[in-house]
């Protein structure tokens, strides 16, 4: 007998072995195996096929072990996984290993946990007063700080949360400021506890969902474009409930759970037990249990960020894909891959609809929607007709002379911070820069403070006295003179800690907080800062892209964009795109409660497309602005792309650059433009330097014959280098 094995490891395609007899009932599809392969005796492979007869010209080997006592991957999903190394030319032992939970990587596929009860945590009373006995304990006081804006949970839901939820709370249960209760199990079938009901729909909620139904059963894909605070998610709920109602599963991909624990938290809440969760604020051991009662059958529902794109849930009848527009659904490091893309074709490959929402549609989508191949509904105002915030420019030109440090805080912008402050209302500020300088600069001869492995400036962090490299986290000490020519060092640009310092000054009185990954060490640490956001205990909140996620909070009237020039100035040309959906989306965070919003916009370039038409909430204008620019451009939608990632040595990595150039002139045709070789703009990472050659064509059949013809020497990269390839590339740097 013998079994097609995907190997994990950066190799592409897949290897065939002979099965000894006393392993031909265990080595079956989608069970890991223990192969010998090149000069080591052991690595892990995965059963993808059952070839007839051997290869040719091959001595073949036997298979060491099958770890598993059951199969891990479903055959949909094996077929989804080979039509991904088809289309992303990218090593199939490698995105399987991706697609499955780290903690099922290491050990035997063991039995699912027995199925429990389902408990619920609650503050105890008193505990408010008690919170301030806890600022040693700061896990015990985050979860308690969750549980008194919250109220009684399912602990389950404290877990998307918090690394270490559980550990966290049994210590708050022990001091008496917890309480825990449990439920008996649901019976089977049954979606319980149902603590939370479905509201009743609006009439466009109410047509949009009846379109969706009315496909269930086949394939068909849906852009669902609502503007911010238009009940998407609503919608998502009921048409999932529909679907368990039929005893159907269903899929929902989100950016990114930890900093939304709101949206994680009313899938729990509707469904109860049914939902499991994948993502990395789970420890291990609970994403490998998720995934086995995914696999098992006991949870139908399955709410994750990108990898779980590849969750093996039952009988699947719907794939929602949350913010489809967010890049980080988007996987560069690794076996590169799209997770929107994939949802589409799994829907397909699995008769089920497909949902992709979202304020700001991404253009590829959109096109697909204008092409007839996606379906549009559309939610064009806010719940109970709020209004959406009035947006405001502040051209920056203008203001240069009046304030000491251009680009902090304008006249305006602080006068309106004042404002909110003094009718008790929130303000959130938003830059897309962490630390307190963005670069460290000599007055005299211009030289930049850049990281010596990574090829980028590095950012000063203040509080802590460093610099800091944004890529590989190196910090360094702060220079006092220019290590060039001794002149005096200046810092320029700004950053959030910066503006959390001008904020301070400004309004001494007002309560400040700063969520960014320098003022958060884990999940937990941004739960409990935007659970004091939520209780209104802070009056500021200031931070990057992180506090533009879709939270809720109705108490905040003000967003203010410190500068939107930034995501502007990237090499990139989805930059504009990028910094419409940006702005789109930290504008949608004011006036979602009863007072309604206002949106100050700090920038440079008022008149860049991405910047006046956030002011008008006008997407349309944006994307026909955008769509002619990339049509004129030839950029995607209109094109296609691969990129061809090399890294290496600085002499290795340029060698092997200019071999794929040279390699792949002669496939190109007149059909396919290839851009480079050149260096990244991140020319050194960690170390390694950086190169890539850009192909671009009408179609992919042009970018899979240049793919043909560079497939050798990928095998064997000159230079010692490595190569990969990105199909639909997403980032250009
Ligand atoms: P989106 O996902 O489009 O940003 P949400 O689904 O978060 O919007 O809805 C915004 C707010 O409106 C939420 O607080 C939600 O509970 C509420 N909401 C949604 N649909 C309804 C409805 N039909 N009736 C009343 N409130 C609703
Ligand atoms: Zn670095």
């Amino acid at each position: 007998m013998l079994v097609e094995v995907a190997v994990a490891a950066a190799v592409r395609g897949t290897f065939t072995y002979r099965v000894p007899a006393r392993l031909a009932h265990e080595a079956t599809l989608g069970r890991r195996v223990a192969v010998p392969f090149g000069r080591s005796r052991r690595a892990t492979g995965y059963v993808v096929g059952f070839p007839t007869s051997p290869p040719a010209g091959v001595e073949l080997r036997d298979v060491v072990e099958v770890l598993d006592e059951f199969p891990l991957f479903t055959e949909g999903l094996i077929r989804l996984v080979r039509w991904a190394e088809d289309y992303y030319l990218v090593p199939p032992g490698e995105l399987l290993r991706a697609a499955l939970p780290p903690g099922l990587n290491a050990r035997r596929g063991s039995a699912a946990p027995a199925r429990r009860g389902v408990e619920f945590a609650a503050p105890a009373p008193g505990a408010q007063e008690a919170l301030g006995t806890l600022s040693r304990a700061r896990a015990q006081r985050a979860v308690l700080e969750y549980l008194l804006a919250r109220g009684r949970i399912p602990v389950e839901e404290l877990r998307t949360a918090f690394p270490r939820g559980r550990a966290a709370l049994a210590a708050l249960a022990g001091r008496g400021l917890a309480v825990l209760d449990t439920e008996a199990p649901p019976p089977p079938g049954a979606s319980v506890p149902a603590a939370e009901r479905p509201l009743s729909l609006t009439s466009e909620q109410a047509g949009a969902l009846a379109e969706i139904a009315a496909a269930f059963g086949r394939f068909e894909t849906f852009l669902l474009h609502g503007v911010t605070g238009s009940g998407k998610t609503e919608v998502y709920l009921q048409a999932i409930a529909r679907l368990r109602a039929a005893g159907r599963g269903a899929l929902v991909l989100v950016p990114e759970i930890a900093l939304t624990p709101q949206l994680a938290g009313r899938f729990r809440a509707r469904f109860g037990d049914e939902v499991a969760l994948l993502h990395s604020g789970l420890s291990d051991p609970e994403r490998h249990a998720e995934w086995l009662r995914l696999r098992r059958g006991a949870a139908a529902i399955c709410v994750g960020v990108r990898s779980a794109v590849f969750a093996p849930v039952q009988d699947l009848g719907i794939i929602v894909v949350d913010e489809e527009h967010d890049g980080s659904f988007k996987q560069e490091e690794g076996p590169a891959y799209h997770a929107r893309d994939l949802a589409v074709v799994r829907a397909k490959m699995e008769s089920a609809v497909c949902v992709l929402g979202s304020a700001t549609p991404s253009l590829e989508t959109l096109e697909n929607a204008r092409l007839g191949r996606y379906r549009r509904l559309t939610l064009p105002r806010r719940i109970d007709d709020r209004p959406l915030p009035r947006v405001e420019i502040l051209d920056l030109t203008r203001f240069r002379s009046r304030t000491p440090s251009p680009g902090l805080l304008s006249p305006p912008l602080a006068e309106a911070l004042a404002a909110t402050l003094a009718a008790g209302q929130q303000s959130i500020l938003f830059l897309n820069r962490r630390g307190y300088q963005t670069l460290v600069v000599c007055r005299e001869c211009g030289r930049e403070e850049r990281c010596d492995r990574c090829a980028v400036s590095l950012t000063l962090h203040a509080r802590r006295g460093v610099l800091l490299c944004h890529y590989c986290g190196r910090t360094s000490a702060v220079p006092r003179i220019c290590a060039g020519c001794g002149g005096e060092q200046v810092g320029i640009g700004v950053g959030t800690e910066q503006v959390e310092a001008a904020v301070r000054q400004l309004m001494p009185a007002a309560r400040v907080a700063r969520l960014d990954r320098d003022a958060v060490g884990g999940a937990g640490d941004a739960a409990g800062i935007l659970a004091r956001f939520a209780r209104r205990e802070t009056d500021v909140l200031v931070g990057t892209q992180m506090v533009t996620k879709g939270h809720d909070f109705p108490g905040v009237t003000l967003v203010g964009v410190v500068l939107a020039d930034t995501a502007l100035a990237l090499p990139d040309f989805r930059a504009a795109e990028r910094t419409f959906q940006l702005l789109t989306q930290v504008a949608g965070r004011a006036g979602r409660g009863a007072d309604p919003g206002r949106v100050l916009i700090q920038t440079y370039n008022p008149r860049s497309p991405g910047v006046a038409c956030a002011v008008g909430h006008d997407y349309a204008g944006f994307a026909e602005q955008e769509l002619e620019r990339r049509r004129t451009l030839g950029y995607p939608p209109f094109s296609r792309m691969m990129a061809v990632r090399i890294e290496g040595s600085e002499a290795g990595a340029r060698e092997c650059a200019e071999a794929v150039g040279s390699a792949a002139r002669p496939a190109l045709g007149s059909a396919v433009a290839m851009l480079g070789p050149a260096p990244a703009a991140i020319e050194r990472l960690r170390g390694r330097y950086r190169w890539h050659v850009l192909f671009r064509a009408a179609n992919v059949t042009a970018l899979r014959r240049v793919h043909r013809s560079l497939s050798s020497l990928a095998q064997r990269p000159p230079g010692g280098a490595i190569v990969r390839f990105d199909m639909d590339p997403h980032s250009m740097l």
